[in-house]
């Protein structure tokens, strides 16, 4: 007779419910998917065993797409209509266009202001889409794998995507049905998959050389925390530039001009990617492109890359210093993405470091594999005590106050998740409403820095200048995304948005922002006092003027015209003065002038507002 199975007390009759969830790595070039089994992150391969789905969809006349390695092949006889590297304009703006735009074959509908769409014989298709098409075929390849439906996935991006960026990245999860636990990191997750928790204490670089994105990652892991100590890169420079060189090389030696079209371009590339990739393990590699046969050598490609490689080096030694770490402090270089095979990067890395680079795990699956491992944890079936994941923010978030000046509330390089607020008040007495400007970047004035929304809190009740008090809270996700509440504290006012900026910050925009930031800080400071002195003077012109018109009977004649002509003085020299010294010499100058006539109003209020009440009323308020 069989036995019958009775559960233990407390424990459910039903055996455990496992649920199921996988890490994608959403690549420019290759996406992956990988899912956990009995402990170990696998990636999941197709009917053919490729576990690398090219990051391309076609889309064809009939009104069926493909995706991956199908739709690559269609890539050279139906250039406009097959897409690839979509990636590169995710969340973009139409204004990042114009310069991709000559490295990507496609024609671009520039009318509606958001991300660019790309034109093609099934009508516009946006970046967003494109990238769900992925999504959704490797959530397919994952559910048959598992044979049940998918829980929620880990998605990766680049560590120095932006809000906008993340959140098309999500945008496209959801297009494509899929529940996302955790947009992560992509150099965290490769730190994960190298399991470095392993460690009491230790700092991490994690050197990302992918198709079409660098991403240099510093991290410092203490007791089985990981912390992103500083984050850098460029959104626009991968393996796809090394072949564009070669490319530009091969060019060169047939004597062709620029006027090659899109599948003659193609056929270029492609032969100077499989060049490239030969070059790994040859010294030597054969070329056989539109009608001319030639050789590409290991010291020509290394001629080719080395300023692109010196380049990654130089956002390393800056990543190195924004986290405040030595390069000798470095205990673990990990190497990830295709491009980390070629010969002379690894050795770079290496020589830069100062140590051999990790690179035993494939470099083109870590991050789905250790992606993996946390989705892992974040669904619930493994305790994830032992792994808890911080991240940092690229750019510092600011608001808006007087003067066109930028007031920093969340510092660039914070770890999130994180909630900062700060009190403000009013400048104007019975002012009622406020406009909240949220910023970001690194420079003091509000016009070198990126405007990421406004909003405004009204109904505020009318008090004098500066008794309102005026919480604004910045809180930023652990997806990175930013909203933003301010509340007034007496009334309890409130008001908020959530953040979703206009797409269109690119990676070299925020480089650029943070060079400027250090080479005009001295600048920058000058500005800033300035305007706040400027700030100051308007506020001293506006109260003396309203005082005289009102207050000036209780001033002889000459007292009173020497005020005016002190304010008259100060409006001058506050149009003309660009030295903020100067300025606040002047500022002092009318402010001990003043003093008197300040002093004379003081008591006249006083007394009208004694008049009619006893001592003792007075008191008891
Ligand atoms: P992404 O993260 O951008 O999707 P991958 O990490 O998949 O990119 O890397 C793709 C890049 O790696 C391509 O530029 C490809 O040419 C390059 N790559 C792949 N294999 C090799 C190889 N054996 N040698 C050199 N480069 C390679
Ligand atoms: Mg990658």
């Amino acid at each position: 007779m069989a036995l019958l199975q009775i559960s233990e007390p407390g424990a459910t009759p039903q055996p455990h419910q496992r649920k199921h969830a996988v890490g994608i790595d959403l690549g420019t070039t290759n996406s992956l998917v990988a899912l956990v089994r009995s402990g170990t992150p696998e990636t999941l391969a197709d009917e053919s065993g490729d576990s690398l789905l090219p990051s391309v969809v076609h889309y064809a006349a009939d009104g069926s797409n493909s995706v991956g390695l199908l739709a690559a092949q269609r890539a050279i006889d139906d250039p406009l209509n097959t897409l690839s590297s979509v990636k590169r304009l995710l969340g973009r703006g139409l204004a990042d266009v114009d310069s991709l735009g000559a490295q990507l074959p496609y024609e671009f509908e520039r009318d509606d202001g958001g991300m660019p769409k790309i034109r093609t014989r099934r009508g516009t298709i946006s970046p967003i889409q494109v990238s769900a098409e992925i999504l959704r075929t490797l959530a397919e390849r994952a559910e048959r794998a598992i044979d049940g439906m998918l829980d929620g996935a880990v998605i990766t991006v680049p560590a120095y995507f932006d809000d906008a960026q993340r959140q098309a990245t999500k945008d496209a999860a959801t297009l494509a049905g899929i529940k996302v636990l955790r947009l992560l990191n992509e150099p965290t997750a490769a730190a994960i998959a190298y399991g470095l928790d392993g460690a009491d204490e230790s700092t991490i670089a994690v050197y990302d050389l992918g198709g079409g994105t660098f991403d240099i990652s510093v991290l410092r892991l203490s007791r089985g925390v990981f912390q992103v100590l500083a984050t850098g890169g460029d959104s626009a420079l991968g393996g796809d530039d090394f072949d564009r060189a070669i490319a530009d090389w091969i060019r060169r030696q047939i004597g062709l001009g620029d006027s090659l079209d899109p599948k003659q371009q193609r056929q270029l590339l492609a032969s100077a990617r499989a060049a490239k990739e030969a070059l790994t393990d040859a010294e030597c590699a054969p070329l056989d492109v539109l009608g001319w046969r030639g050789e590409f050598s290991r010291e020509q490609l290394d001629a080719e890359i080395m300023p692109m490689i010196d380049s990654t080096l130089r956002a390393c030694k800056r990543a190195l210093r924004d986290a405040g770490v030595a390069v000798t402090q470095v205990d673990d270089v990990v190497l990830v993405g295709g491009s980390t095979r070629t010969p002379l990067v690894a050795a770079r890395v290496g020589e830069f470091f100062g140590r051999p680079p990790r690179a035993n795990l494939d470099p083109d699956l870590v991050v789905a594999q250790g992606a993996a491992l946390q989705a892992e944890v974040l669904i619930g079936n493994q305790s994830g005590d032992d792994l808890l994941l911080l991240d940092v923010i690229p750019l510092s978030l600011g608001i808006e106050t007087m003067g066109g000046l930028i007031e920093k509330i969340i510092h660039r390089n914070t770890t999130i998740p994180v909630s900062k607020a700060q009190e403000f008040t009013t400048f104007k007495d019975g002012q009622t409403a406020m406009a909240i400007h949220v910023l970001q970047g690194e420079r003091e004035l509000v016009d070198d820095c990126r405007s990421l929304a406004r909003f405004e809190l009204r109904d505020i009740p009318p008090m004098v200048a500066g008794a309102a008090k005026i919480q604004v809270t910045y809180q930023v996700d652990a997806d990175g995304l930013l909203s933003v509440t301010a509340r007034e504290l007496v009334s309890e006012v409130e008001s908020r948005i959530e953040v979703k900026p206009s797409y269109g910050l690119a990676e070299t925009e925020i480089t650029q922002m943070l060079k400027d930031s250090y080479s005009h800080a001295r600048d920058d400071m000058a500005a800033r006092a300035l305007r706040e002195q400027q700030v100051e003077a308007d506020r001293m012109i506006g109260d003396l003027t309203a005082a005289l018109d009102r207050d000036a009977h209780m001033l002889s004649n000459s007292q009173a015209q020497c005020l005016r002509v002190a304010v008259a003085e100060l409006r001058d020299l506050r149009r003309a003065c660009s030295e903020h010294r100067t300025l606040a010499q002047q500022i002092q100058a009318v402010g001990k002038a003043s003093e008197s006539f300040a002093a004379l109003r003081m008591d006249s209020s006083i007394k009208s507002a004694l008049a009619g009440h006893t001592l003792d009323e007075i008191d008891q308020d």
